[in-house]
């Protein structure tokens, strides 16, 4: 039976064309010119994803004669308390020098001294990894070059369902965001890259959109292959980060590694004591906080050093907000404060289950980036990842053909969007919707954690997914498009409530700080809690799964 709806066909489907997407759509096009690479992405390519613009650090790069990416791999076991793969790690770290210089030949600039040398700073517990780059232009530049190989973009789309024959994924569903159009994608293999759940926990602002992460990440990456049968792991690593109040931008490589002081709210300074966001955190969670930056001791040119990266590289929008409260960094201070509680592999753990060739559990399936669970790899690992997704989809795409999109899936989902699309009358927004949901998440799942709370939250998740299809008004394309995302929203967290009830100990503190289960206990949890979907109508199946080691002479 032939759809009814616009059939796109493409080699490789990529979903997300943020730092990871971008970078793989540029690899399958390097190594196959021919080959069809369709790229969705929800909002606009040249600004989306977690670098709206620019970034001041690759933060993990193994230059040679600095570190290694044995050394890597040590460092970041630490970072991660024993709870990381060492093959994918080691991976990653093995090309990110190749890549840096990849991007260097492409005209982002990482500043050199006048020795020649690169500005490499140490934030892991071992080896300096942390390469300064200086690159308001980042992302256009990325965008362009997917662009001008022939990867084919399709802005302001949305992916929503994956489609499988026969145990494999071969193509999805998606929609424009703005007119509604649903159109398929028939493709041979499959890349998500759709970033983590940014818009997870509430903001202390109350602004849906005011989170730290970039806001379009609403978990759908994690849900698209959760749905499509995958594994996924590492939901019960809620991270909160630290920084600057209200707004929840990055400053903090920026501002402590050129000279500036970290105050706590009785003056004591911390900046001496090798500061993490997790240190901070915690001394405001013990009420010494809020902790604060200041500035005003700097030379004026270390003073604008910090600005031009602030204001250009990071976001210009920093610039009107610090206008905006009075606050010039020659004379006042910078309040830091915690943000809300999310879900990312690239910070944290939480993501699909991929090995070194970046392949997720289910055939015809990769995923990169914050999607994917290469634990803590951030930009780095988005773009080296981006790339050997890129390498073994082109493979696998060479070996199969192509396969009709079901036509079965296509009815229920079109079942489900005329409901949804038929709530004209329901009696709540899905604004104030999705500010309960995600309130009910602070309430219940950010840390500290317990089994009364986690139960809790999957009360109301359950009673949430109702809800959605019961109280909430849909009025038009847009309001549609935020109920899949605010499912999504709920899905991620009952999968984190469920992997988080079920790791009965604590752990990275305070991001998985169980007060019922006070401590680390790695005689029984050296190990991955493993999440896939049940049978329909059932809950989250959980499996546990060995930490995966370096084999002996590899
Ligand atoms: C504020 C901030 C500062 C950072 N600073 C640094 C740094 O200095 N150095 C460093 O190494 N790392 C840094 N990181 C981490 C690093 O930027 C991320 O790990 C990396 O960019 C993630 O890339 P990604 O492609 O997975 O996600 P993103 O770049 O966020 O891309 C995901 C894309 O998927 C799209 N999308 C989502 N859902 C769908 C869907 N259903 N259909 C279609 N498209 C979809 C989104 O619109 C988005 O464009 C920072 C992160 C943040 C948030």
């Amino acid at each position: 039976m032939k759809p009814d709806f616009p059939v796109i066909k493409a080699d490789i489907l990529i979903v997300g064309g943020g730092s990871a997407g971008a970078m793989a759509a540029i690899r399958a096009k390097e190594i196959h010119p021919h080959q069809e690479v369709v790229v969705l992405e929800k909002g606009d390519a040249k600004y989306s994803g977690c670098i709206a613009r620019g970034m001041d650090a690759l933060n993990i790069v193994a230059v040679p004669g600095v570190a290694t990416p044995e050394l890597y791999v040590e460092s970041n076991s630490l970072a991660c308390e024993g709870i990381m793969d060492e093959p994918v790690n080691y991976k990653m770290a093995e090309r990110s020098y190749e890549l840096m210089q990849k991007l260097v030949s492409w005209g982002v600039c990482f500043p050199v001294d006048e020795k020649g040398n690169y500005e490499i700073l140490q934030v892991h517990p071992k080896g300096r990894f942390c390469v300064t780059m200086k690159e308001p232009e980042l992302k256009v530049i990325l965008a362009r070059r997917m662009m001008d190989l022939g990867a084919r973009v399709i802005n302001r789309s949305m992916a929503l369902e994956l489609i499988k024959d026969d145990g494999r994924v071969c193509g999805a569903l998606a929609a424009n965001v703005r007119t509604g159009e649903v159109f398929g994608i028939q493709a041979k293999s499959v890349i998500l890259t759709a970033g983590g759940t940014a818009r997870f926990g509430l903001p202390n602002n109350g602004y849906l959109y005011g989170v730290y992460d970039f806001p379009g990440n609403t978990g759908d990456g994690y849900c698209l292959a959760y749905r499509a049968g995958a594994e996924l792991s590492g939901f019960e690593y809620t991270l909160v980060y630290y920084i600057v109040k209200d707004i929840n931008a990055p400053l903090l490589y920026i501002t402590l590694t050129r000279g500036c002081h970290l105050v706590n709210a009785m003056d004591e300074r911390r900046d001496k004591d090798h500061p993490s966001i997790r240190t901070m955190f915690l001394e405001h969670l013990e009420d010494r906080g809020p902790l604060r930056i200041k500035l005003s001791h700097l030379p004026e040119e270390k003073i604008r050093e910090i600005e031009s990266i602030l204001f250009t590289t990071e976001r210009p929008a920093c610039e009107r907000f610090y206008e905006g409260r009075g606050i010039d960094f020659r004379s006042g201070e910078i309040e830091l404060w915690p943000t809300e509680v999310f879900l990312c592999g690239g910070h944290g753990l939480t993501g699909v289950r991929v090995n070194e060739r970046a392949e997720a559990s289910v055939q015809g399936l990769y995923a990169a980036g914050d999607t994917s669970l290469v634990a803590r790899g951030h930009l780095s690992g988005a773009f080296v990842f981006g790339e050997v997704a890129a390498e073994n989809a082109t493979e696998y795409a060479a070996s199969v053909p192509h396969r009709q999109l079901d036509p079965q899936a296509a009815a229920a989902f079109f079942d489900k969007r005329s409901r949804r699309m038929g709530q004209k009358n329901g009696t709540v927004t899905i604004e104030e919707f999705e500010y309960k949901v995600r309130r009910l998440i602070n309430d219940y799942i950010r840390p500290p954690k317990n089994e009364y709370k986690l139960n809790r939250a999957l009360w109301w998740m359950d009673r949430f997914r109702r809800e959605l299809s019961e109280m909430v008004r849909v009025e038009d394309a847009h309001d549609l498009f935020k109920t899949y995302e605010v499912e999504n929203i709920i899905e991620c967290a009952v999968l984190s409530a469920t992997a988080s009830k079920e790791r009965r100990e604590s752990r990275w503190l305070p991001w998985h700080y169980r007060s019922d289960f006070p401590t680390r206990d790695d005689s029984q949890w050296l190990k991955h809690i493993v999440l896939t979907q049940g049978e329909p109508g059932g809950g989250v199946n959980v499996t546990y799964k060995d930490i995966v080691r370096m084999k002996k002479g590899d």
